[in-house]
């Protein structure tokens, strides 16, 4: 873990007064330190597969780079309400959300400000828990229409930003790129899911991992799969996301794939990991 991030998960920082009540939203992290890996891709279109099997999502985008808010339609000119006002405590985060094209689906969009947002808030007692804060009060007065999902787009880093979402997430859910370097960085981010959890949120735990971008021509993608599902077990989906040129084409129409080509083999992988995760998050309430 860098430096940094020791400092960041302070047990001095914990907040004792913030009640974890049984909800029924459920907040999802999409982390990984590494770009690239299908994070983004992630957050829009399994948000859009929940939307269309009836949950009310909500993306939040915590990368400065904004790519989830532009993937989903948001012109950068209409974002004068962004996450990191919501972070900085001067929106309140229903405020911040923007409706999409996909019925349910809602965004609250980041711009490049959330880069300055560790900085400037480092000495702050309740840094790590500013977005657990805002979503405390989300579904507040919002009755049967409540959000069921807050998928968290994280940035390629495990700063503060990321912490933040980490402390407010019941789950992480980790994108792997089925590539020969799948598993490297991995350790890391689990080190420090597991320092989150030791101190700033008891009851984190690990949603799944999410192999991404598999390619079958590749001989070296199934020794990935192989590799992975035997470091992690059955923590890895049975989904595994193709690498699929119609995945890649469909931000820069502002559209999830979804809405792209429903048909094409990424759209329908995606349908599958939204089933494949409601079904485990029923098995987990369960427990
Ligand atoms: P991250 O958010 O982890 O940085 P992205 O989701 O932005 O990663 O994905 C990185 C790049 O890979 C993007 O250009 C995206 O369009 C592309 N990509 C992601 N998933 C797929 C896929 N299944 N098939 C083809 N291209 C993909
Ligand atoms: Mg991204």
């Amino acid at each position: 873990m860098p430096d940094g991030a020791k400092t960041m998960i302070d047990p001095d920082t914990m907040l004792p007064g913030i009640p974890q009540t049984e909800s029924p939203l459920r907040v999802l992290a999409l982390a990984n330190q590494k770009g690239g890996v299908g994070k983004t891709t992630t957050a829009i279109n399994l948000g859009t597969a929940l939307a269309a099997i009836g949950e009310n999502v909500l993306v939040v985008d915590l990368d400065p780079q904004g790519n989830a808010s532009t993937g989903l339609g948001i012109d950068r000119r209409t974002r004068s309400r962004s996450t990191y006002d919501v972070l900085m405590g001067e929106v309140l985060l229903r405020d911040a959300i923007q409706a999409t094209s996909v019925p349910r689906l809602h965004i609250c969009p980041a711009t490049i400000d959330l880069s300055g947002f560790e900085l400037e808030i480092s000495h702050e007692k309740d840094r790590a828990f500013r977005l657990r804060k805002a979503l405390s009060a989300l579904n507040s007065g919002l009755g049967e229409g409540g959000y069921t999902y807050v998928l968290v787009d994280c940035p390629p880093s495990l700063n503060l930003v990321t912490v933040n979402a980490m402390t407010a997430a019941d789950s992480i859910l980790v994108p792997l790129q089925c590539e020969f370097f799948a598993l490297e960085g991995l350790s890391q981010l689990l080190k420090t899911i597991e320092q989150v959890k030791a101190t700033l949120n008891p009851g984190l735990t690990i949603h799944g991992i999410v192999l991404t971008m598999y390619d079958g021509r590749n001989n070296l993608a199934g020794q990935v799969v192989e590799d992975v599902c035997g470091f992690m077990g059955e923590k890895v989906y049975q989904t595994i996301i193709p690498r699929n040129v119609r995945v890649s084409e469909a931000p820069s129409y502002g559209k999830p794939v979804l809405l792209y080509d429903l048909k094409c083999v990424g759209s329908q992988a995606y349908l599958r990991l939204a089933s494949e995760i409601i079904q485990r998050e029923k098995r987990l309430r369960a427990a």
